[in-house]
């Protein structure tokens, strides 16, 4: 097995224990929750560099703790947590939200509990680390779609793309590498990913270029 497919089953295994760890959780704390809206199903894309990090996460899950004080909730939290080895602080916030928030930490999972003192809605949130799925892909520019031997009689190769029929700016790729957030959307396509003169033809009509497009062809000014 590869590193990279031993990365995925790694981080399924992880995202399968903190489902059941939340699971298990909001059973206990705050039965009849609707467990269909923990979404776990599959990891998403937390850090755009190359390689993409990916991780599961569940954001704000909520269950109702009824008549259940909310110091006693906490204290059950926790003990639910350490007894499954997990690493527990607690925090409390005073002030306009005054509430606990208790954070478990294993295996590099995380959950985080939010219990409020004047609101029964307890929220739950938890996500695995984030791990690397794919090696880092170099990215090679595709063939263009006409050249000056395949252009179309009556067409000229566009002037934006040379042919490419790809956006010229990002290769068809609808983004570009971007240091501070790993890629952002090119602005050249704006992710149609097809060049934006020829619209992916690589050629125009000569008959339908403008008097402004006809000044990239010098070849066309003859006997105008
Ligand atoms: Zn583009
Ligand atoms: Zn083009």
């Amino acid at each position: 097995m590869s590193d990279i497919s031993q990365a995925r089953a790694e981080l399924d295994r992880l995202g399968e224990s903190l489902r059941a760890q939340l699971v298990e959780l909001i059973t206990e704390l705050t039965p009849g929750a609707d467990l269909d809206l923990l979404f776990l199903d599959e990891p998403g894309i937390v850090d755009w560099h190359e390689p993409l990090k990916y991780r599961y996460s569940a954001d704000s899950f909520r269950g109702e703790r009824a008549d259940v004080p909310a110091a006693e909730l906490v204290r059950r939290a926790e003990a639910q947590l350490t007894t499954a080895g997990w690493q527990v602080t607690e925090t409390r916030e005073t002030g306009a939200t005054e509430r606990t928030v208790v954070t478990g930490t294993r295996d590099g999972n995380t959950i985080e509990i939010q219990v409020g003192e004047h609101t029964p809605t307890v929220y739950y949130s938890g996500h695995t680390p984030a791990m690397a799925l794919q090696a880092v892909s170099t990215f090679e520019w595709p063939d263009p779609v006409k050249t000056a031997e395949t252009v179309t009689p009556g067409h000229v190769l566009c002037y934006e793309c040379d042919g490419l029929g790809w956006c010229p700016e990002c290769g068809g790729r609808g983004w570009l590498p971007d240091a501070a957030k790993g890629r952002v959307k090119c602005p050249e396509c704006h992710q149609e990913r097809v060049c934006p003169i020829c619209r992916g033809a690589g050629e125009l009509a000569i008959s339908q270029l403008s008097p402004y497009q006809r000044g990239y062809y010098p070849q066309l000014r003859e006997g105008e």
